[in-house]
């Protein structure tokens, strides 16, 4: 059977190439957006590959300067955009115009040529040869796993960039004799854990804040507007849901779809094979200020990153959420005097936090142990914090891979706004 891995390897670029790898994710966003356009007009929607190819092929090339592989691959990305809107209609829901905006390029096998340790790619100017910012190869990291492995082949990329860096997202696939596709690839899972909250919707153990203020804020309008109750459970949330407008749900589920996204993405780029969630039933008492809302989005949210990661090679597990926000991520102690709203300060040890990132790391470690001494098979697991990974005896390891830093555990968040409010909206 074959396995798929996806493994985020940051890149050496250069002023030069940085500035045409710009033009390049430019012209693409361009070239994806312009075929959009053309599909969108009329009262049916052109959902055919081959089609869009031949009504807007020529022009692309004409208004761009992007290899004609690249004007391919942005026509399938807009022409899969179309499609998944044209299913939503199909099922009754919202879906507006799809737009791209997020800077990344699609490159395969005609139009990237993948090496060892670099990459050649085409740019709006020919090709450029770019290296890999790889780990020490003697260390047990995605990259040893997959990209140094001959079982594993790369079939493709896509290029991003963020926080100023360029990163390529290698995807990789095995064939693999074994049933089990976890046994056949098991060496060291990574587990990246997730919190869901009301004042921030997600946080990661990696330090990733998705904010849920624009959610509470959409949701409080339309109560005031019905003069519904806060409620949470079940019931309430179906029985609310139906009742807002597609509109409204729309733009909502576009915004957890972002979140999922981002989830996967941090997931992907720090090398994790898990994502863990805290179960959600029970999540009423857990959340006093939850509401119906909150349990609709918090269902959407998992769901999506659920189907989505498959085609990541990624798994999503749900764990026992009992005190995950109590709990001291550090030395274990647990009482509900650890935390004061957003603060979390153990009254044993004095480990400070922000509390729902010292969830997520509970979230990361019960996973973590109850593989470790339940059905997991015995295979070494580790969480995954903003520095480094945290195994089941509390011992920490620095990350590989980040030249010039000291590597000195340093593993609280970094509440970077930018990021997370251009992820949240
Ligand atoms: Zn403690």
């Amino acid at each position: 059977m074959e396995v798929r891995r996806t493994v985020s390897v940051k890149l050496d670029v250069d002023s030069n190439d940085a500035a045409l790898l710009r033009e390049t994710v430019d012209e693409f966003l361009l070239a994806a957006n312009y075929v959009v356009d053309h599909a969108w007009q009329g009262e049916y929607k052109t959902t055919s590959k081959a089609q869009l190819h031949a009504e807007t092929y020529d022009d692309v090339r004409e208004q761009t300067r992007l290899h004609a592989n690249l004007v391919q691959n942005a026509r399938n990305k807009a022409a899969d955009a179309v499609q998944s809107a044209v299913a939503r209609w199909k099922q009754g829901e919202y879906a507006g115009k799809p737009h791209f905006t997020s800077p990344t390029v699609v490159y395969d096998k005609r139009c990237a040529t993948f090496h060892d340790e670099y990459v050649s790619l085409a740019t709006v100017e020919g090709r450029i040869e770019v290296e890999y910012l790889l780990p020490a190869a003697d260390r047990d990291t995605p990259h040893s796993r997959y990209l140094d492995s001959d079982d594993y082949q790369v079939t493709g990329a896509e290029l991003h960039h963020r926080d100023g860096q360029w990163f390529l997202h290698l995807r990789t696939n095995a064939e693999v004799e074994s049933d089990t596709p976890k046994q056949a690839t098991t060496g060291h899972r990574t587990v990246l854990g997730v919190d869901l909250g009301v004042n921030q919707l997600a946080v990661t153990s990696t330090g990733t804040f998705w904010s849920g203020h624009e959610f509470d804020h959409w949701r409080r309008e339309y109560e005031e507007r019905r003069g519904s109750l806060q409620q949470c459970g079940m019931r309430a949330a179906h029985e609310n849901i139906q009742s807002v407008g597609g509109k409204e749900t729309g733009r909502f589920k576009l915004m957890l779809h972002r979140i999922a996204n981002g989830i996967i993405e941090e997931a992907a780029e720090n090398g994790c094979t898990i994502i863990a969630f805290e179960e959600l039933s029970g999540i009423c008492d857990r959340l006093p200020e939850a509401s119906w809302g909150h349990k609709w989005a918090f269902e959407r949210l998992y769901e999506y990153v659920k189907y989505k990661s498959e085609l990541h090679g990624i798994d999503v597990a749900v764990v026992d959420p009992e005190n995950t926000s109590r709990r001291c991520s550090h030395c274990g102690f647990t009482h509900p005097d650890n935390r004061d709203s957003e603060a979390f300060v153990c009254l044993k040890c004095g480990y400070e936090n922000h509390a729902d990132y010292n969830a997520a790391k509970n979230v990361g470690l019960r996973y973590l142990r109850r593989n470790q001494t339940g059905d997991g098979g015995g295979a070494p697991v580790g969480v995954r914090l903003n520095r480094g990974t945290l195994n089941a005896n509390g011992e920490y390891e620095t990350p590989a891979g980040d030249s010039g830093q000291s590597g000195s555990p340093r593993e609280s968040p970094t509440l970077n706004e930018a990021r997370s409010s251009d992820r949240a909206k």
